[in-house]
């Protein structure tokens, strides 16, 4: 069913927004550190009208479920949270906005790590500013989106996600200082892709392993006298901390200063460099599994092989680990030989993973 065949007449606007893949910068967010994300082809589009009947109306054609809302009502549960909370957002920044009817559909795989809300909100508020000629711009459009998700959807969220959706494209990386929210946009190496495979293992630990992290990084850093492990970036100051907060920290510096190295990279495009962006990436779950250890068996498997493939110059597991994805930067137009031959070899090993990117479905 389309916006028409729902809501009786055509859309007077629409927009999109991608998802994203963070290619650096794991477990930095919350140390106030560094990350590198893009965003990946997959978009999510919203259409918008307005509403005659003073409720708004959302639909979404990924769960074929539609919810009404009178205004005065509680915020709602599920998918029409993220896009009430937008909405909210906007009236609380000043703005008026009469009642909506607005339409969600996404080839963003949802709930994979791809940041599928991050990619609703930020396509939720392109779509207003569109429909009704608001002046705010793309950093206040991501900060929005991240109060919306806080506030509306419940999920303590840093503003990553937010601000790769509204600032990143398939071509242009996105550098964020988590800590001053300083941005650079840059362009994405030619002569290279992005592979994302999904490992097929849930992310069961996650939360609980997520939350000792942060609480080990909080711990490193008063005993260093810092406000985050951010301030600190010769790995010699981590060496006198007990274990294993020494190796939690010693993560922290070294990924931050390995997200600076790229940032150099992307910034003097060198061709050569893309052996050490992907050295960096081999570097990080290395890293990751060692040193922070939030890796599984199934995501170094998964890595290994990738790192093992020609035409690739690096890989790593991508968000917080104990399961999820794993990203690889490769030769381009090699992507999917190369995604498709790792996943055959890969699953062949009792997996069930699958390719995020390059998409498969359209
Ligand atoms: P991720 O952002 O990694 O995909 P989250 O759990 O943060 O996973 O967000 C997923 C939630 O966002 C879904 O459960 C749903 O509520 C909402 N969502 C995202 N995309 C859509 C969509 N196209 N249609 C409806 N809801 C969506
Ligand atoms: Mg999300």
């Amino acid at each position: 069913m389309n916006f028409q065949q729902i809501f009786g007449n055509p859309p007077e606007a629409e927009a999109s927004a991608p998802g994203r893949v963070n290619l650096l910068g794991e477990h930095t967010d919350y140390n106030d550190g560094f990350v590198l994300p893009i965003a990946i082809p997959q978009k999510t589009t919203v259409q918008i009208g307005f509403s005659n009947d003073g409720q708004h109306h959302f639909y979404s054609q990924n769960l074929d479920d539609q919810v009404s809302i009178l205004e005065i009502n509680h915020t709602p549960s599920g998918f029409a949270s993220y896009i009430f909370g937008c909405i909210q957002v906007l009236k609380k920044e000043g703005y008026e906005i009469p009642s909506l009817n607005l339409y969600v559909k996404s080839s963003v795989p949802i709930g994979s790590g791809l940041s599928s809300s991050a990619a609703l909100e930020v396509a939720t508020l392109r779509a207003i500013r569109q429909l009704l000629n608001l002046p705010i711009n793309d950093v206040e459009i991501a900060q929005f989106a991240q109060q919306a998700e806080i506030h509306y959807a419940g999920v303590q969220c840093g503003i990553m996600d937010q601000m790769a959706a509204s600032l990143a494209d398939t071509e242009h990386i996105l550098f964020l200082d988590t800590r001053t929210l300083s941005s650079r946009v840059l362009p994405f190496p030619a002569g290279a892709e992005i592979v994302v495979i999904d490992s097929g293992v849930p992310r069961t630990l996650a939360s609980s392993g997520y939350n000792q992290r942060r609480a080990e990084c909080e711990q490193a850093a008063q005993l260093l006298g810092v406000k985050a492990l951010r301030d600190i970036t010769k790995l010699e100051a981590t060496e006198d901390l007990p274990e294993p907060l020494r190796r939690r920290a010693r993560h922290v510096v070294t990924e931050n200063n390995r997200v600076l190295e790229v940032l150099q990279i992307l910034e003097t495009r060198h061709v050569a460099s893309l052996q050490r962006f992907g050295g960096l990436m081999n570097a990080s779950h290395a890293s990751l599994r060692d040193d922070y250890e939030v890796s599984v068996p199934a995501l170094d498997t998964l890595v290994e092989m990738l790192q093992k493939t020609p035409g690739v110059f690096g890989a790593r597991l991508t968000g917080a680990g104990f399961g999820g994805a794993c990203v690889a930067l490769v030769a381009k137009s090699e992507g999917r030989a190369i995604a498709t031959k790792v996943l055959e070899q890969y699953n062949h090993n009792g997996y069930t993973g699958r390719v995020l990117v390059p998409p498969t479905d359209f």
